[in-house]
């Protein structure tokens, strides 16, 4: 920490205060340090101006003699690359994918905010701020929400100039859509493929740096560990997932742009190959993780359908635009939607939440699906969906106006279950999506390991408890683009003349030993059971027992039932093969095994936190099924660090000083 702080703090940081954490309960944990998120004191609307002039500049003849790795090719990374290509550093960028414009981000469907407000409709900087931090519960950085929306105003021009085609109204304007827990127009999108379109530009942005020679790519590789020198992170050890040969890449800092690892609960939104290990192994070689159990579960995925189903699919969160969510008034009524009449449907969202009704934050939809799931109003074979109906919107808008809309959704939800939403009711259900937590960065965005970056669905700061809908590609985009390319440089104007560790220095050569030694005992183990079968019993643990709703007993349970799958995993996992060649199994033990880690740690902080805030629902703190807040004591992010077998809890206060702390109404 003490490198941290001589790099970046300014003059003008807020102190950190008098703040005493509360006791850690949970065994096998302790309590750590207070840490000071290094944002600059005063006024949070106007922080990231001050600091973003702060920031030191390395001049254009120096940028060349310093190279960093960015792991990631998403959103995240592949804008800080090609920002800091175009800048003149010497980048390497390194993705599992075999190229660039493959990261998770082409997922996203639903569409990016924007706090342009330019539809007259009420929207504002400060009422973007204010749905974000209410969304999250208070559990975020204020002058983190300031900086989205600040730079969310650059990034739909940036993003139009790459090449995005956002949708456009007749007039020419760019068109706008409302998401969950807000009641202003402020989505911007492109259909529904606003991510594939948005990775695109990205991307094609990374690879001009490629041509250019001021990116160098490693695609199809994997990294598996960091090389620490002295306290500072000097680079990456990578696997190729074509030879197998493992290497390093030394380097003056590095960015870990990683997404999110919602795929800990095996069936997820997430796709098959999202996982955790870069992360994780940060965490082990000193960074900590933050809000490490908050965990959005989307309320419109589609259900699970079979214990063999691989993942499940999400549906976006813009079809509660027009949808209407309904459950069958009386528990266990099988008979098919068309027959239920109109008295004898329960659309619970709309009676709860009338003030926002169907576009209710997403922790409050699946909070209220599940227990219309658990209390009998359940549909589909399996009764664990609710229906979300078209039927009015196609009455009152017309079959053509909502296949504009939505008509791509629409045709992949057909070709998901069979059955067409423009005559039944689409059937969906709470799926494991997205995760709020991630490694805790300062407000530069640096890791409690000097050099050390995080950007995108990686890092924590800016959903708190509850993430609003299309808010995470925008700070994918506002990481990538306008913070880290600002952030990195003014951490290596402190190291000009420092070298990058050599090939056969003491670091380098201990991170390969050590990467070569974790694959070669993921080999050596020799048992009977593949990783995917482990991944999906962890999956099941995970959503009984850290899922929609936690409690003392679930989540003891399953830190228990989690000691023991590892156990069994170092005993009988089998993973055909060898490390030379491609072995797809070998890449998904190693994520396994790193999952299997994470899982603890996830239950333990949802164990600690002894309050329910947004996404994190603790059966024990509640009113009447509404999350119950202990502010108190819990206004702060817990950040657990690893020392030998204990999970250290770090924290850091969280102050509120243009949105005063309020219960959070939907009603
Ligand atoms: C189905 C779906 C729909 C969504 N819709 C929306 C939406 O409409 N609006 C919205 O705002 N958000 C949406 N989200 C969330 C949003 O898409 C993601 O949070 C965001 O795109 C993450 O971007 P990222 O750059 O952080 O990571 P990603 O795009 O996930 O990129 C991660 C990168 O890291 C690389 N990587 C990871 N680990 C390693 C490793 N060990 N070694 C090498 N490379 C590694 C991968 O190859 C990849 O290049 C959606 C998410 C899903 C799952």
């Amino acid at each position: 920490m003490s490198q941290l702080r001589e790099n970046a703090v300014s003059d003008d940081v807020a102190p950190a205060g008098a703040f005493t954490p509360p006791g850690a309960t949970v065994p096998g944990t302790r309590v750590g340090a207070v840490l000071d998120g290094l944002i600059p004191a005063g006024d949070p609307a106007t922080a990231w101006q001050r600091r973003r002039a702060d920031y030191r500049l390395v001049s254009p003849l120096n940028r060349g003699k310093f190279t960093v790795v960015v792991v990631g090719t998403g959103l995240a990374g592949s804008g800080v690359a090609a920002a800091l290509g175009e800048l003149g550093y010497r980048v390497h960028a390194v993705t599992y994918h075999d190229a660039p414009r493959r990261a998770h981000s082409v997922a996203a469907q639903g569409g990016i905010n924007a706090a342009r407000a330019r539809a007259d409709d009420g929207d504002s900087l400060v009422r973007f701020v204010k749905d974000t931090v209410k969304g999250g519960d208070f559990r975020s950085r204020e002058a983190e929400a300031f900086r989205l929306g600040q730079e969310s105003v650059r990034v739909i021009d940036h993003m139009n100039a790459l090449g995005a085609p956002f949708a456009r109204e007749y007039g020419g304007t760019l068109a706008t859509r409302s998401f969950g827990g807000v009641q202003v127009s402020r989505t911007y999108y492109t259909r529904g493929q606003t991510g594939q379109q948005l990775q695109i530009a990205g991307s094609q942005a990374l690879l001009r740096q490629v041509q250019r020679g001021t990116v160098t790519l490693h695609s199809r590789s994997e990294m598996l560990d960091l090389i620490v020198d002295d306290g500072g992170a000097r680079g990456v050890v990578i696997r190729s997932l074509v030879t197998g040969e493992i290497s390093a890449i030394p380097a003056h800092a590095v960015v870990l742009a990683t997404g999110g690892y919602g795929s800990v609960y095996f069936h997820s939104t997430l796709a098959l190959n999202c996982n955790a290990s870069a992360s994780w192994r940060a965490v082990q070689r000193g960074a900590y993780l933050a809000h490490a159990s908050f965990v959005q579960f989307h309320p419109t995925a589609l259900p699970v359908s079979s214990h063999w189903q691989s993942k499940t699919i999400l549906m976006s969160e813009s079809l509660r635009n027009d949808g209407r969510i309904w459950v069958p008034a009386t528990p266990g009524d099988d008979r098919p939607a068309a027959a239920i009449p109109e008295a004898e449907r329960d659309y619970y969202l709309e009676r709860k939440y009338p003030a926002f009704g169907n576009l209710t934050p997403r922790d409050i939809a699946s909070r209220a699906a599940t227990e219309q799931i658990n209390t009998g109003h359940g549909v589909g074979p399996l009764h664990n969906s609710v229906y979300l109906d078209f039927a009015d919107a196609l009455d009152a808008k017309g079959r053509d106006v909502i296949a504009e809309r939505y008509g791509n959704l629409f045709t992949m939800y057909r070709h998901a279950t069979g059955e067409d939403p423009y005559q039944v009711p689409m059937r969906i259900a709470p799926g494991a999506h997205f995760t709020m937590g991630g490694l805790w960065s300062d407000f530069n965005l640096m890791t409690a390991i000097p050099g050390l970056f995080v950007g995108g669905e990686a890092g924590w700061s800016y959903h708190g408890a509850n993430r609003l809908g299309a808010n995470s590609l925008l700070s994918a985009c506002v990481d990538g683009w306008f913070t880290l390319p600002l952030a990195v440089p003014d951490y290596l104007a402190g190291m000009l003349g420092s070298p990058v560790p050599g090939p056969d220095s003491a670091p380098v050569t201990a991170a390969l030993d050590r990467a070569r030694a974790r694959t070669a005992a993921l080999l050596e183990v020799g048992g009977t059971t593949g990783p995917v079968e482990f991944h999906r019993r962890l999956g099941e643990i995970m959503y009984r027992g850290c899922g929609v709703a936690r409690s003392r007993e679930s989540l003891t349970a399953a830190i228990t039932e989690i000691r023991e799958l590892r156990t069994e995993f170092w005993r009988d996992l089998a993973v055909p093969g060898s490390g030379a060649q491609v072995n797809q199994t070998l890449e998904k033990a190693g994520r396994v095994a790193d999952f299997l880690e994470l899982a603890e740690l996830m239950c333990v902080d949802a164990l600690d936190r002894e309050e329910s805030c947004g996404a994190h629902f603790r059966t024990e703190h509640q009113d009447a099924g509404e999350a119950r807040r202990d502010d108190a004591h819990w206004t702060f992010a817990s950040a657990w660090g690893i020392e030998g077998d204990t999970f250290v809890r770090h924290a850091e206060p969280l102050h509120f000083q243009t949105i005063p702390m309020a219960v959070r109404s939907y009603k």
